[in-house]
């Protein structure tokens, strides 16, 4: 890999999406998006054609724009289709969810119709843990298990809503509404806790502000067809953002 001169190091990850290599810096690594598609806990599985080009795109895309709103996240540079360079960190073993409007899990728990806008951002917990299928946790039983403190539960929540409030205008103004989301945090070397993993098609749900078509992984999840086309769409909606341009 030539491109901006990364010497991609040993593997030192694989996960369902990514790959996360060393670098030629022990603070960076290199994450490599791939096609790979799974839901339902790894029970469906499949391939969506260029998904990994064009997650990395978006990604990238949107922590530019976080960063330059204050956000602190791991990410350094997109160095070329599918890997970008960011800033080792250890991943915080909890899933930090983002409601606008009920969908998925929520509408199936709650008996709540998809759709129905909440009074207010909604915040979840899940444990990362495949093994269990991500349950739901609590934050005080997230805290007493010491996945993470209180304190370090309560940065996490704060920076989700404040990326939900960066994100839901920005996203509108291309014709997205913002559904939900899932965020991953992590731990860098200062011990300070960044916004990691990605923000794509995988991991929101786009809806097309005017028809509320869905552009993102239910397509796939779902059996919905054009899901490539889905994920493009958003990617040509979002477009390549660079800070001041
Ligand atoms: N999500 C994700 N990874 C997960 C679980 C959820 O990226 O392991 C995202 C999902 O794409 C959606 C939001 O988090 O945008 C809320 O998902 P939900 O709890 O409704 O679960 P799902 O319907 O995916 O089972």
């Amino acid at each position: 890999m030539a491109d901006k001169n990364v010497t991609l190091g040993k593997m030192l990850y694989e996960g369902k999406a990514k790959q996360v290599f060393e670098s030629d810096s022990k603070d960076l690594v290199v994450i490599r998006y791939k096609d790979d598609a799974t839901a339902f806990n790894g029970e469906k599985k499949g391939q969506i054609e260029e998904k990994g080009i064009i997650n990395n795109k978006v990604s990238a895309s949107l922590f530019r724009l976080l960063e330059s709103s204050g956000v602190p996240t791991h990410f350094v540079t997109r160095i070329n289709d599918r890997d970008q360079l960011c800033r080792a960190v250890k991943i915080i073993m909890l899933e930090v969810i983002v409601r606008n409007v009920v969908a998925g899990s929520l509408a199936k728990r709650t008996g709540q119709e998809e759709g129905a806008v909440l009074p207010r951002p909604v915040v979840e917990l899940t444990l990362k843990d495949d093994a269990k299928g991500d349950p739901l946790i609590s934050r005080d039983e997230a805290a007493a298990a010491g996945v993470a403190s209180a304190a370090d539960i309560e940065t996490m929540e704060t920076l989700a809503l404040k990326v939900n409030a960066i994100l839901v205008p920005f996203l509108l103004e291309k014709k997205l509404r913002l559904i939900d989301f899932k965020l991953e945090f992590g731990r860098n070397e200062e011990g300070q806790i960044v916004l990691a993993d990605e923000i794509s098609p995988d991991t929101c749900r786009f809806w097309d502000a005017g028809s509320g078509e869905k552009l993102d992984k239910d397509r796939f999840r779902r059996d919905l067809g054009n899901v490539r086309e889905a994920y493009q769409e958003v990617y040509e909606r979002i477009g390549d953002f660079r800070f001041g341009v």
